[in-house]
């Protein structure tokens, strides 16, 4: 099935056509119309799966770029991660000049990310601790966040981010739609989707 077949804007279809992306991945084609319909989704999906335009198409679908609020919130496990989502949420942002997308993870100097932060965002991604460090700070406001995405939760499981996600979770509004991807489909995971999605539809490919 092709992108033209979804309800997008022409200009997201055309970007996509540009870009080089016209016929939908498994993931993408069994994801998207729940995801474009506002429903909370967990998807069992690797690297190379497309699973980032999945969700990226979804959140950017929803975005209201003249509101320069932070609507988005991707978290990932690593840095190396949260910089390729934030690259391909680049290319797929293309057809609007203004949106704005700003990496948060530890590792790297506090004050630069202080700077960015008061320029303004729509979207963050980035890992646990250095955004809930922000939060404790008070640098960051997620109040406006109308879209969650886990990426890769059973990676940020193993490297012991539970609680943390837990204390994020915690400003971000109860009120909004909750994408959960990983790898694998352990209990620890359907538990987590339980705790944080509501009826989560499940994709497996
Ligand atoms: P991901 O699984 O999100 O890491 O994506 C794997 C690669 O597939 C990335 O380099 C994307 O740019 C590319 N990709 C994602 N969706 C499509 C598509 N529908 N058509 C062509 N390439 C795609």
């Amino acid at each position: 099935k092709e992108f033209s077949n979804l309800n997008l804007t022409k200009e997201m279809l055309h970007n996509l056509n540009e870009i080089g992306y016209t016929k939908m991945s498994d993931i993408q084609e069994q994801s998207l119309p729940f995801i474009l319909d506002g429903k909370d989704v967990i998807a069992q999906a690797k690297t190379g799966s497309g699973k980032t335009a999945a969700f990226g198409i979804g959140l950017l679908h929803k975005l209201q770029v003249k509101k320069f609020r932070v609507q988005a919130l991707i978290l990932c496990p690593t840095r190396e991660l949260s910089d390729q989502v934030a690259r391909e949420l680049r290319v797929l942002a293309r057809f609007s000049h203004n949106i704005k997308i700003l990496t948060l993870c530890g590792g790297v100097a506090f004050g630069p990310q202080l700077g960015s932060l008061r320029h303004g965002a729509h979207i963050i991604v980035g890992t646990p601790g250095r955004i809930l460090k922000h939060l404790k700070k008070d640098t960051l406001s997620l109040e406006d966040v109308d879209t969650l995405v886990l990426d890769e939760a059973d990676r940020m499981l193993d490297m012991g981010f539970s609680e943390e996600i837990n204390e994020v979770l915690e400003f971000v509004p109860k009120n909004r739609q909750t994408l959960l991807f990983s790898a694998t489909y352990t209990d620890e995971i359907l538990d987590i989707s339980k705790s944080i999605q509501n009826g989560a539809i499940h994709v497996k490919t």
